[in-house]
């Protein structure tokens, strides 16, 4: 059986599936899956991703959350932790950068949210001599103050899309049509979790919502309203979605998120207003969404960048200028990703981000 077989299957003996259902099977099926069965980063794979483009993104992220520890009184222990950590590179540049911050490192427990067994493997190899420990949900996270990094990871989480029709709502779904894999619509209905967006949308527009995403912001904005800490979370996306963003990668060239599923990296944009939000209820503050390159620039990566440049030359050099540029150029990384961060109420936000 491959994974198209048993989406077949599925939708013959259930009906047509939500995008959410074809991505969580796409993904995180744990025979089939795309994040399952593979290491899918870096120039061999489908996809690369800041930290695998620069050590200088993963150090950044380490002093920025070092420095939200130092101003809120060192507090010790604390949970150090990363949602979908990938290959353990942004984690293992973090704990490097971090290490001559007094009593951080004695203070820390790092604990990963990962789904992927082969990516485990990865993290296990890159963080060789700590030891962390392994999570299946932010749920699981203790009640201690709480430092966490998340990139790239709410973009792979499963959206569903409706389109604004009828006076209500249709969503998208995936059936078959001559026994192939194929997009369709339900039929409109109203849908009040889009109630707040009949304001800013019409006829014909498309809208996605992040069913995952809620929750997993509340268990980590609870922690840090409740026992202070701070999250950054870098992605792409913008305050609210509009339009259909759900896209495939396969060998770094966009690819027809129906074809070969489980063989593509499927990611949709975030839509950080619905993150924000949701810290807020947990009693979270939040700061205001930051372009990524911005942020860097702020954290100094020019001045880091000019640093590790001092005994480079040629080829070493060229490919540090072109990671910085890729980073922070507006053109590039710079502006489509944006970082949000979460920090306790009372406290001071997280360097290189404004309330
Ligand atoms: N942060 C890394 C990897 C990004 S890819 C980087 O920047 O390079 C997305 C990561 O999230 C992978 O590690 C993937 O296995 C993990 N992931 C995706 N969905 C998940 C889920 N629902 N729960 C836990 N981890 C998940």
């Amino acid at each position: 059986m491959s994974l198209t077989g048993h989406l077949t299957a599925r939708i013959r003996a259930d009906g047509p599936l939500s995008v959410a259902d074809y991505m969580a099977d796409c993904l995180l099926h744990p025979k089939f899956g795309y994040y399952t069965t593979r290491d899918p980063l870096g120039a061999k794979g489908d996809f690369t991703t800041a930290p695998e483009i620069s050590q200088m993104f993963g150090e950044l992220i380490g002093l920025a959350l070092a420095q939200a520890w130092l101003d809120q009184g060192a507090p010790a222990p604390f949970t150090l932790a990363e949602l979908g950590p990938g290959r353990g590179t942004l984690m293992a540049d973090l704990l490097r950068a971090t290490r001559g911050v007094p009593g951080f490192h004695a203070a820390m427990q790092i604990r990963l949210i990962e789904a992927s067994p082969a990516l485990r493997a990865a993290q296990a190899k890159a963080l060789e001599g700590y030891a962390p420990e392994w999570l299946d949900t932010a749920d699981a996270l203790p009640d201690q103050p709480l430092l966490l990094a998340a990139n790239e990871f709410f973009d792979a989480l499963p959206i569903r899309q409706f389109l604004r029709a009828g006076g209500g709502w249709s969503e998208k779904r995936i059936g078959l049509t001559d026994g192939a894999l194929s997009f369709g619509l339900s039929p409109a209905a109203p849908q009040p979790a889009l109630d707040h967006r009949l304001a800013d949308t019409q006829e014909g527009d498309l809208v996605e919502i992040c069913e995952a995403a809620a929750p997993i912001t509340q268990a980590i904005a609870a922690r840090i309203a409740a026992h202070g800490g701070a999250a950054l979370i870098v992605d792409y996306g913008d305050w609210r979605a509009l339009g259909d963003t759900l896209q495939a990668l396969r060998a770094h060239e966009p690819a027809d998120p129906l074809q070969s599923p489980g063989e593509a990296d499927l990611t949709a944009h975030v839509d950080f207003e619905a993150l924000a939000m949701a810290a807020k209820t947990a009693g979270c503050a939040f700061t205001r969404l930051t372009p990524q390159g911005v942020f860097l620039e702020r954290l100094g990566i020019t001045d880091r960048a000019r640093a590790l440049a001092a005994p480079l030359q040629g080829e070493a050099l060229d490919s540090l200028a072109a990671a910085h540029r890729r980073l922070t150029h507006p053109g590039e990384m710079g502006n489509l990703f944006k970082v949000l961060g979460l920090y306790p109420p009372q406290t001071t936000p997280l360097p290189g981000l404004n309330p």
